[in-house]
């Protein structure tokens, strides 16, 4: 049994070879071939099945390999690589039809060149260096989008590549299939949250729809005293209770409520196969509360959210979840809410009304109650915690009228370096890199939302392998990152997508 975290999974392995080898050479490829996919699906750095397929040599096989593929419902991608060379012009129908992500990893069987033992027989059949390239003319003749891995398929790196794109593959599938309820609209006059749905239907499946408060309200009204209960049970095991939420405290009611809220909003989303959701502060009529633990639970347990109907970011908080299964380090929604401008190493303080996800707690969260001073409701019950210290990104999209856009920060999460005693919510404090001055800069020039996913699981290359795939504009913020240089990528960018997309 595998133990792999997205074992449902499976990305196929398919080596291209030549007839004019004849078939003990193609008998060695498939062997050879079937060693490679193996070993990477033993790989713990890929987190899906690789299921090797047989020998490719003809335009009709490599058609019905890739045929096949599309249709396969657990294959979220295809790995192909030339242990011989292998004439692409019986790669055009098949990878006309593939509709699945495309990987071509240039791998060589051997590592070592024989050098004392070396001859032409060893030459035709060892010659990716030869094969791989003609597989990478007719991909990029044909506009193919792809990830080109190169290394030894036994080094490490190239198993870590390998798995970020598997990674972003099962994101993609995840989009796919993703359906988003929107609870009331958007907020009032907010620009950035707003977007082209039927655009994120068309380029990424995810389907966005807007449902009534009432709807939710019922389905809050309906959770009956029991199910309460054994939401309060779980609360009491996880979390340290204040004492006014604990079993004789005098806000005990509020406590109940925010479950009532919380076993509502579960029913609601199971019964209508929603993977995500928004709500909004201004419109949460005969809700008491703004959903706060809530939100925050059902982030934990992998649904997508974001507040103020930002339907964006609640479908990325879901796919990047989707990716990080099974990493270390949790995946939340995040904004960016105020600075530190006093030392020569700038901190940003990022957190929301409520909603940040426990996934990224560095200790035990404490369950507390706080008024909100917007909204007008009565008090929600959150969760309050820091985020652990250590590597992460954080993640956007925005619509630009024309198209959307990926942008990404790498960070570093950093321990408070004095206590927050009066913040009564969650909270991540980070250093952007490469510094706060470009990494402000350079996302403000990109149009950067205030709303963002932040991981501590993924990293930026499984970022841009999944815009690889969605076919997104991606801007990433790192380490070498120039403000000129960054400038010009946008201005560049604008041209390219422009004409890209055609009349
Ligand atoms: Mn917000």
């Amino acid at each position: 049994m595998s133990t792999k975290p997205l074992a449902q999974h499976e990305i196929w392995f398919v080596p291209g070879s030549h007839a004019l080898y004849g078939d003990s050479a193609l008998a060695q490829v498939d062997i050879d071939a079937r060693e490679i996919a193996g070993a990477l699906d033993q790989a713990e750095e890929i987190p899906v099945r690789v299921l090797a397929k047989p020998v490719v040599i003809s335009s009709e096989a490599i058609r019905r390999v890739c045929a096949e593929a599309n249709d396969a419902e657990a294959c979220v991608g295809v790995v192909v690589w030339m242990h011989t060379f292998s004439p692409a012009k019986t790669w055009i129908a098949g990878l006309s039809a593939l509709a699945k992500p495309l990987l071509h990893l240039h791998t060589q069987f051997r590592a070592e060149l024989p050098w004392s033992e070396i001859d032409m027989d060893y030459m035709n059949l060892h010659q990716s260096a030869h094969g791989d390239r003609e597989f990478g003319f007719i991909a990029t003749r044909m506009g193919l989008a792809r990830k080109t891995v190169v290394g030894h398929w036994g080094a490490e790196a190239t198993r870590l590549r390998i798995g970020a794109w598997a990674r972003a593959a099962c994101g993609w599938r995840e989009a796919q299939q993703l359906s988003v309820a929107r609870f009331g609209d958007n907020m009032r006059h907010v620009a950035v949250t707003e977007g082209d749905k039927v655009a994120a239907e068309m380029q990424l499946g995810v389907a966005v729809n807007g449902y009534g408060v009432g709807d939710l309200v019922a389905a809050v009204s309906a959770v009956s005293d029991t199910e309460i209960d054994a939401l309060i049970g779980e609360y009491e095991a996880a979390y340290e209770l204040v004492p006014s939420l604990r079993a004789d405290g005098e806000r005990r009611d509020s406590l109940r409520e925010a479950a009532r809220i919380e076993g509502g909003l579960r029913a609601f989303l199971s019964a209508g196969g929603f993977g995500a959701f928004t709500d909004t502060f201004e419109d949460l009529h005969g809700l008491a509360q703004l959903p706060g633990i809530a939100a925050q639970r059902l982030m934990a347990d992998g649904f997508g959210f974001a507040g103020e109907g930002d339907w964006k970011t609640a479908a990325l908080v879901r796919i990047l979840k989707v990716m990080a299964t099974g990493l270390p380090g949790g995946t939340s929604f995040m904004e960016d809410y105020t600075y530190d401008l006093s030392s020569d190493e700038p901190l940003v303080l990022g957190a929301h009304m409520l909603e940040i996800c426990p996934s990224i707690a560095a200790e035990r969260p404490r369950c507390e109650i706080h008024p909100l001073s917007i909204g007008g409701r009565e008090d929600p019950v959150r969760l309050v915690f820091d985020a652990a210290p250590g590597p992460a990104i954080v993640v956007a999209m925005l619509d630009l009228g024309d198209r959307f856009r990926l942008l990404v920060n790498e960070i570093d999460t950093v321990v408070a370096p004095q206590p927050l005693p009066k913040l009564p919510v969650a909270r991540a404090l980070w250093k952007p890199k490469p510094d706060f001055e470009t990494a402000a800069e350079a996302w403000l020039a990109a149009g950067g939302p205030h709303h963002t996913v932040f991981s501590a699981a993924l990293d930026a290359e499984t970022i841009t392998d999944f815009a690889t795939i969605a076919g997104l504009e991606c801007l990433l913020i790192d380490a070498d990152t120039r403000i000129r240089d960054f400038r010009n990528e946008l201005r560049w960018n604008h041209a390219y997508y422009r004409l890209a997309q055609g009349f």
